[in-house]
């Protein structure tokens, strides 16, 4: 596919690596379509992509309510009259031990509302992003590409089970819809960064990071645009589909 001309949804558009996403695309001349729940952010990364020389729209949206999911995608369609990529790249982290112990003594438990809030942002609003794209590509006849960020923890990680089950779920997704949309010409892809530079992981503790980098044998944190560059890999290759890039620095969980 050609970057050019084509008209790309990012969920998780408003910062970190849907911004980065957004910017490289459009500094190809794609048309961006962002979707996040913060409206600063959001017109923010919209002048980011004028700057870039493309042009961008965003729609407030949480990824996990279905009617608004709905919408957007109909709305997207309407405004620039196809839709060629989605990038589904929105999550969240709610970090925990599956349960704490001292002395064998249980201190604590991941709750549910941890669980569940990860399940519903990172599991469910790409199931439901991808269902509307797919469905909105095939009235359209379009040949177009899904794109699901997963992670290097989706083999586990320790504190994630949550993050970890949603991140393992995406790729599972990922191969499902290159099996049943091939046949529409429409191709899937997953990306799996390690660690790389943005709020997200910014917001861990100091000496975690230090001990997180300390792993890595490239001894850095990813950049932002070295995963937006990946999918921008999907998305040309006609031939990529259905797997997983892994962009790491070599670290393996
Ligand atoms: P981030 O927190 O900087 O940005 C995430 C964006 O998603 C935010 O703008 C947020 O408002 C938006 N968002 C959250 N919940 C939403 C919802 N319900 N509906 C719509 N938008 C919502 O995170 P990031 O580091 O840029 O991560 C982006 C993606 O990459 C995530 O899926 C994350 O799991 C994945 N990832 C990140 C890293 C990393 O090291 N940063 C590593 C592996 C995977």
């Amino acid at each position: 596919m050609q970057v050019k001309d084509s008209v790309v949804v990012v969920t998780g558009g408003g910062q970190g690596l849907g911004r980065a996403m957004a910017i490289e695309l459009a500094s190809q001349g794609a048309k961006l379509a962002l979707l996040d729940l913060n409206e600063e952010k959001l017109q923010e990364t919209v002048d980011l992509v004028k700057e870039a020389g493309s042009e961008a729209r965003y729609y407030l949206v949480n990824v996990s309510e279905e009617a608004a999911v709905e919408t957007a995608f109909e709305k997207i369609v309407q405004d620039f009259g196809a839709l060629d990529v989605l990038v589904n790249n929105a999550g969240i982290t709610r970090d925990g031990l599956l349960v704490k112990a001292k002395n064998g003594e249980v201190t604590g438990k991941m709750s549910l509302s941890n669980w569940q809030q990860v399940m519903d942002v990172n599991l469910t609003g790409v199931f439901l992003c991808g269902r509307e794209a797919a469905a909105q590509m095939i009235k359209l006849g379009s040949k177009g590409v899904i794109i699901n960020i997963s992670s290097i923890s989706r083999a586990g990680n320790m504190g994630q089970t949550n993050y970890a089950a949603a991140k393992a779920g995406v790729v599972a997704m990922t191969v499902t819809w290159a099996k049943e949309l091939s046949r529409y010409g429409i191709r899937t892809g997953a990306v799996a960064p390690g660690f790389i530079a943005t709020d997200m992981v910014a917001a861990m503790p100091e000496e975690v990071l230090a001990k997180i980098t300390a792993g890595v044998p490239l001894k850095r944190l990813g950049e932002p645009g070295e995963i937006a560059h990946t999918v921008r890999y999907i998305m040309e290759n006609d031939y990529f589909s259905g797997s997983v890039v892994e962009c790491n620095g070599a670290l393996r969980i």
